[in-house]
């Protein structure tokens, strides 16, 4: 089978929404911009606090079309920003705080799934990330020392040997492994359908293919017509500032390959029994799981950034960075018959601190989730009930977060921002093949410097 590349993603294609469109209605009590997870969540929990509230959902495309229907169903406890970051300005026990309350959300998540009947093929066999070499695993060690101090718990967080990694999946050359019980495999598209399905019956308007193009206190205006609302929630993530304008956030892109179903003899030599999350302590950082069909699926950054925070489409992935996922899934599993069935690629949002922010302006009474660099599948569901509680004006556990207003600066103008990101990228390739070529035990100082330049410091 030729490979098929782009078309949003691999799980939109096996969950093809086929609803009809719904009329944009003239009044609501609350309108959400953006029919992704932090969108559906927010119209979710704010239907379920008060089931008479009116909710407008208000999508562009269709929902999921942004990361939430592309990503890589890594439901994972890690928070959404720089812990240094968030603990210089708020204090290291608020840096707690948000990681309990991050451990809390993949459980609240899952009850919620199962209470609404959500199938999202959820397995929680844990996060695995898999050095190496031996700066890896150093580096492994003080990723472990980090999370102890931020918050998670010493059963949170398991150190394994290279055999203990082995025994659960042959990734070659495993050194070691860092483990974190608590992070679940979902089907992304399955849980952002499932979701929809869950608002429809719940009387919430889900309204496609109608973008927004301009916001103002008290009435929303989009291509289908224009809403009065009490209350607005921008979830539009990293197509934020194609909405609002300026340089709060970029788009950077993450691109994913998925094999064929792979056959019971393969996985035989693999193992991969308990479906875990997998990555690895490189730099240039992958991600992969084992899905449900039993495909394995890869994801990376890729070419990262486009000239004036361009967007991805339908998200076609360029040949290079095609061929980059793919040596790293041979590099992982090398000696296996692995046939590629589809690319996709989407974007993330990225603040100039790589810390997200719930933000709330009382005057327009409208709020803004954004920034999740990555780590949303979670951080989604903990951003909405926040959200709601800033759009209500409640005091809460949640309000006090350290991510409440937190203000990141702006990005540079181009081109210091291309050459910024893809700088920064580069020192992380380079540090990589230093680190493997000299079988050095320490973290290369190109990768700080990468790490600088990116703003990770
Ligand atoms: C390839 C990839 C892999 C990832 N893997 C993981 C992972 O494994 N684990 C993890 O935790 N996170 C991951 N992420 C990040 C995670 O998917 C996101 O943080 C999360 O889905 C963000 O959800 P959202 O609802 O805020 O934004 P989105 O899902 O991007 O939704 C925003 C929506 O707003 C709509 N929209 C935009 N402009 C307008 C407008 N003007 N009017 C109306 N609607 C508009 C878009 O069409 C889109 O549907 C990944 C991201 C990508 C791209």
């Amino acid at each position: 089978m030729p490979l098929r590349n782009g078309e949003v993603s691999h799980w939109m294609r096996r969950h093809p929404g086929d609803v009809p469109l719904a009329e944009v209605p003239a009044t609501a009590d609350l309108v959400v911009v953006g029919g992704g997870l932090t969108g559906l969540w927010t119209a979710y929990y704010a239907v379920r606090r008060d089931p008479g509230t009116r909710v407008v959902v208000l999508e562009a495309e269709q929902v999921g079309y942004g990361a939430s229907g592309r990503n890589g169903g890594w439901m994972s406890p890690l928070l959404p920003g720089n812990r240094a970051v968030y603990a210089r300005r708020a204090g290291a026990p608020a840096v707690v705080a948000f990681q309990r309350a991050m451990t809390d959300t993949v459980e609240e998540c899952l009850a919620v799934m199962e209470r609404e009947g959500i199938e999202a093929d959820q397995v929680r066999g844990g996060q695995l990330s898999v050095a190496r070499t031996e700066a890896g695993v150093a580096r492994l060690r003080d990723v472990r020392e980090g999370h102890l101090r931020y918050g998670f718990r010493e059963e949170e967080v398991r150190l394994l040997d290279g055999p203990a990694v082995r025994a659960r999946l042959a990734v070659d050359g495993a050194r070691g492994g860092l483990l974190l019980p608590v992070t679940t495999r979902i089907d992304p598209a399955a849980l952002v359908r499932g979701l929809a399905r869950v608002l429809r019956e719940r009387g919430v308007t889900i309204c496609e293919q109608a973008r927004v193009t301009s916001l103002s206190s008290g009435t929303v205006v989009s291509s289908r017509g224009s809403v009065r609302t009490n209350h607005t929630a921008v979830c539009a993530e990293a197509y934020t500032p194609a909405l609002l304008g300026g340089r709060d956030v970029v788009p950077v892109s993450s691109a994913i390959v998925v094999t064929e179903p792979l056959p019971q003899a393969t996985w035989q030599q693999i193992g991969w029994e308990a479906r875990e999350c997998l990555g690895d302590a490189a730099h240039t950082f992958v991600y992969c799981q084992r899905t449900a069909d039993d495909r394995i699926l890869v994801g990376g950054r890729g070419t990262p950034y486009a000239f004036g925070s361009g967007l991805p489409g339908d998200g076609e992935v360029d040949a290079r960075t095609l061929a980059a996922l793919e040596r790293r899934l041979h590099s992982f599993f090398p000696g296996h018959d692995l046939p590629l069935a589809h690319a996709w690629r989407g974007v993330i949002g990225v603040t100039r601190d790589w810390c997200a922010g719930v933000l709330h302006d009382p005057a327009t009474r409208t709020g803004v989730a954004r920034g999740f660099a990555g780590h949303g599948v979670t951080a989604t569901n903990l951003a909405a009930r926040t959200l709601l509680d800033r759009l209500h004006g409640r005091r809460t556990a949640l309000t006090a977060l350290p991510w409440n207003d937190h203000d990141s600066g702006r990005w540079e103008p181009e081109p210091l921002r291309w050459l910024g990101i893809h700088g920064a990228y580069r020192l992380f390739a380079a540090a990589d093949r230093w680190e493997e070529a000299r079988g050095s035990r320490r973290t290369s100082l190109l990768a700080r410097a990468g790490s600088r330049m990116a703003g990770l410091e």
